[in-house]
């Protein structure tokens, strides 16, 4: 049976966090402390009082809008802070109160913290994922960790990913696949083990095609900025960026395995037959 006061507790913590990654997509890209100073409407300069800042539900009660000047405050705010707060109800209840969910939970945040910085600015900082690769390292070795060799074994398809990624570049003369973008996969690797990286990049690539066409066929790539990175590259204009897909997989495999960890067997399972 469900522990319901602990999943509302994990939601509101999850909402925190998730407010605290609001300042982080906002300010990290800007070089600025995400620890002070405290958060000021951008217009009013006025500095947001507890009250205001309360995760989703300040958000509400303000109406969408500064409650001294009246700037509209995007939806994106509260839709991290509900983001992150399902995360953390249903982390809980995936794998209870353990080391797992210790080790879990601050690379889940990170995760949704490069899912807005790669849609804003097409970029997957070192500085979110080596933490986070050093963290889930030291989790396999944990109580209900994957142990280090599947640690070990889990970076192989960021190994060969970077390869191609090489090989590519050499023979077209163009990124194809960004380095950011593979070592979230060695993340994913780090966390998830051989298997179950596959299984979520695997998902990631489906549900990247299928969205991708339709965010396309809509126009709403258009609204993914499209500036030229520090090192000079620039997407593809009809490109939507890879990272949140990738981290959308990471979160199925993690916290849906009876749907999604064996999407693999079960496609080949089907083919298998129609080969012979
Ligand atoms: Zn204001």
């Amino acid at each position: 049976m469900f522990d319901w006061a602990a999943i509302v507790y994990f939601f509101f913590v999850g909402s925190v966090v998730g407010s605290f990654l609001n300042v982080v997509v906002a300010r990290l890209p800007e070089g600025l402390s995400v620890v002070s100073p405290r958060s000021r409407c951008p217009r009013c300069q006025k500095q947001i009082a507890w009250y205001d800042n309360i995760p989703i539900v300040s958000w509400l009660l303000l109406g969408a809008k500064c409650r001294n000047c009246k700037l509209p405050v995007s939806p994106r705010y509260p839709l991290v802070e509900l983001l992150m707060g399902c995360i953390g109800a249903v982390s809980f209840v995936q794998l209870g109160l353990t080391w797992q969910l210790l080790v879990w939970f601050p690379v889940a945040a990170i995760l949704l913290a490069i899912v807005f910085l790669d849609i804003d600015h097409w970029w997957v900082p070192d500085v979110l994922t080596y933490p986070a690769m050093a963290w889930a390292l030291a989790g396999a070795f944990l109580p209900g960790g994957i142990g280090w060799v599947a640690a070990l074994l889990g970076l192989a398809p960021a190994l060969f990913l970077w390869g191609l990624a090489w090989a590519f570049l050499k023979i077209t003369k163009r990124e194809g696949l960004g380095l950011g973008d593979v070592k979230l996969l060695a993340l994913m690797g780090l966390v998830l083990g051989p298997m179950g990286a596959v299984t979520a990049l695997f998902c990631a690539a489906i549900q990247g095609a299928v969205i991708g066409v339709i965010v396309i066929a809509t126009g709403g790539h258009k609204a993914i900025p499209q500036p030229a990175n520090d090192d000079g590259w620039v997407p593809h204009p009809r490109a939507i960026p890879f990272g949140p897909f990738l981290a959308l997989g990471t979160y199925e495999v993690m916290l849906m395995p009876d749907v999604f960890a064996d999407i693999p067997a079960r496609i080949a399972a089907a083919l298998l037959p129609l080969l012979q």
